[in-house]
């Protein structure tokens, strides 16, 4: 028996498109997305990375909480493991948001 492992493009499309619901106009960490979506952080990893390549995504960047050092102009979209200044493990994670709301803001 033969099984086919590639996700089909509709399904993912859906997920992307109730993502980008669900961040216009809120901000949330990705514990919230993933279970809002039903999905596992990783795979939305996948879509916020997505997103973040495509210049779509805001991303508040996570703090560590012993130190206050934030991890502003990551690459990646998830949390980091460790804080680079003290190397306490007590992040506070990043929150994700659409960007398309901050056009407006500009001065
Ligand atoms: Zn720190």
């Amino acid at each position: 028996m033969t099984k086919k492992t590639a996700i089909p493009r509709e399904r993912s499309a859906t997920i992307r498109q109730e993502l980008l619901r669900l961040l216009d106009g809120n901000t949330l960490q990705i514990k919230a997305i993933s279970k809002e979506l039903g999905k596992s952080e990783k795979d939305i990893y996948d879509y916020l990375n997505q997103l973040n390549e495509t210049n779509q995504l805001s991303v508040v960047p996570a703090e560590c909480v012993k130190c206050g050092y934030k991890f502003e102009n990551r690459k990646k979209v998830s949390k980091p493991s460790k804080c680079p200044n003290c190397k306490s493990t007590y992040i506070k994670q990043p929150e994700y948001t659409l960007k398309i709301m901050q056009k407006f803001r500009n001065k």
